[in-house]
């Protein structure tokens, strides 16, 4: 992260160091050039002005002045004929000098009035620059004078731009710490100790990440405490049917349970306490059963007349033990789901509807396939659920009225039980209930697509 951050930093500033430089030396060799051209037009001009005069006048202007003022100057001048032979130049001596017809600049003068151009010297070090003036009698002038080439500006600026680089890079080289650090904080702290997220004053890119570690810190407590209730309310479960056992094993074994009568009456309660027992822990093994994510149902095709039908005879007997009516109505539907948690649904949903009923109630199971959707429905005429009570009957271990359910045999566990199999199903669960009145649940399952079961 600190090297990325680095790395990145150091680019820019490498970048931006190295247009610098070329960007300064472009600027500088533009207007030293610009200056030269403009000097060497002066003094083209000038010396064209002195060449046009009459001898005598030459003398007495100063021309000698100022040829020996060019030369200090290090400003060279050339007369020239058109046809290229040099007639007169104030450095070297003119007879020893080649045919200058072909210089560029000399042709350009020719044909424009005036010409330029820059040539390098073998060194690289230095350019020369020549400036070609035609004069009114059809002679040439040049003018020329040697000065620093583009790669010596680039010599003179590179360390001044050295050092800057170096103050730049070790700035970027702090800062780069400091910012990763300032980066890096929340993370560190909430990796040492997940507790502090609350405290982390974060800034605003960080937020979202710090948001989320602290809702996922809140469902891993918010799970343990799940989880220490429910260990905590298994435990008491298991403690009073042991407590009956054991209670009633003890006084059979001291003797005094001594008519038969009475050892059958505390066998029933024994066996009673054990089978209670059974169930909780079944539904308990059940529960961590689903709870485990890993494990997948296989899907299959269900009809749920046939699962209603097989579960209402299954209950007849129980229903008729508590005078109540059961009956299936409705019409077949098909859902994609497992055959033992649909069974399952059905046998906790009648089951309660049938225990929480009244005296000569009736209890309707119906099925429904409407808007693409499979509904499931039991409705009671039982003692209904008051609205404090209806969104919690789904909890673990949760009981209306605790001394009725228990008598009848509930754990409490059951519509935990359907509620986690309806969420591994993907179908939907509501509730309708008025007390006195009844019960009414409804279960939608997505349908299953023809070409699933056919
Ligand atoms: P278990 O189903 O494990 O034997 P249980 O029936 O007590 O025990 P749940 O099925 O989870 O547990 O139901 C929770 C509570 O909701 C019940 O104790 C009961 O008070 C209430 N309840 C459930 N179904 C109905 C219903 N059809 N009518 C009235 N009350 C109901
Ligand atoms: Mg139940």
């Amino acid at each position: 992260m600190k090297r990325k951050i680095n790395n990145s930093l150091m680019g820019t500033a490498t970048l931006a160091i190295v247009t610098t430089l070329l960007l300064t030396v472009a600027v500088c060799y533009h207007l030293l050039k610009n200056q030269i051209w403009e000097d060497l037009k002066v003094y083209a001009e000038t010396m064209g002005f002195f060449l046009q005069m009459s001898d005598e006048s030459k003398l007495e202007s100063g021309m000698q002045e100022f040829e020996e003022q060019m030369r200090q100057n290090h400003v060279r001048a050339t007369y020239i004929k058109a046809d290229g032979e040099v007639v007169y130049d104030t450095m070297a001596d003119a007879s020893g000098m080649e045919n200058h017809g072909d210089r560029p600049e000399v042709r350009e003068a020719l044909v424009n009035g005036v010409g330029r151009q820059i040539r390098m010297s073998s060194t690289l070090e230095q350019s020369t620059y020549y400036y070609a003036l035609l004069l009114e009698d059809g002679m040439i002038l040049r003018i020329s004078k040697d000065a620093d080439s583009v790669y010596r500006i680039m010599e003179y600026a590179v360390p001044a731009i050295l050092f800057m680089a170096i103050l730049l890079l070790a700035a970027c080289g702090i800062l780069s710490y400091f910012l990763a650090e300032s980066i890096m904080h929340p993370i560190k702290v909430i990796a040492k100790d997940v507790e502090k997220v609350e405290e982390i004053e974060a800034y605003e890119e960080m937020k979202p990440f710090i948001e989320a570690i602290k809702s996922q810190h809140d469902d891993v407590l918010d799970n343990a405490r799940i989880r220490q209730e429910f260990t905590a309310n298994v435990s008491h479960e298991l403690k009073t049917p042991l407590t009956a056992i054991s209670g009633y094993a003890e006084l059979i074994e001291n003797g005094m349970v001594n008519e038969e009568k009475e050892v059958q009456r505390f066998g029933k309660e024994i066996h009673k306490s054990a089978n209670r027992l059974l169930t909780l822990i079944n539904d308990v093994i059940r529960l961590s059963e689903l709870d485990d994510s890993k494990t997948e149902e296989v899907l299959e095709p269900i009809h749920l007349w046939d699962s209603a039908q097989a579960c209402v005879d299954m209950l007849q007997f129980s229903a008729q033990k508590h005078s109540v009516t059961l009956t299936l109505e409705g019409e077949d539907a098909v859902v994609m789901a497992n055959r033992q948690m649909v069974e399952e649904v059905l046998y906790n949903l009648c089951d309660n509807a049938i225990r929480y009923n009244r005296e000569n109630g009736s209890v309707t199971v119906r099925v429904e396939n409407r808007l693409n959707k499979a509904h499931l429905m039991v409705s009671d005429t039982g003692i209904g659920i008051s609205k404090e009570h209806q969104e919690r009957i789904f909890e673990r271990f949760y009981r209306v009225d605790k001394s009725r359910s228990k008598s009848t045999g509930g754990t409490g566990l059951g519509l935990a039980i359907v509620k986690h199999i309806l969420l591994k199903l993907d179908a939907e669960i509501a509730l309708e209930s008025e007390v006195g009145k009844g019960t009414k649940i409804t279960v939608t399952f997505p349908i299953a697509r023809s070409e699933q079961y056919h």
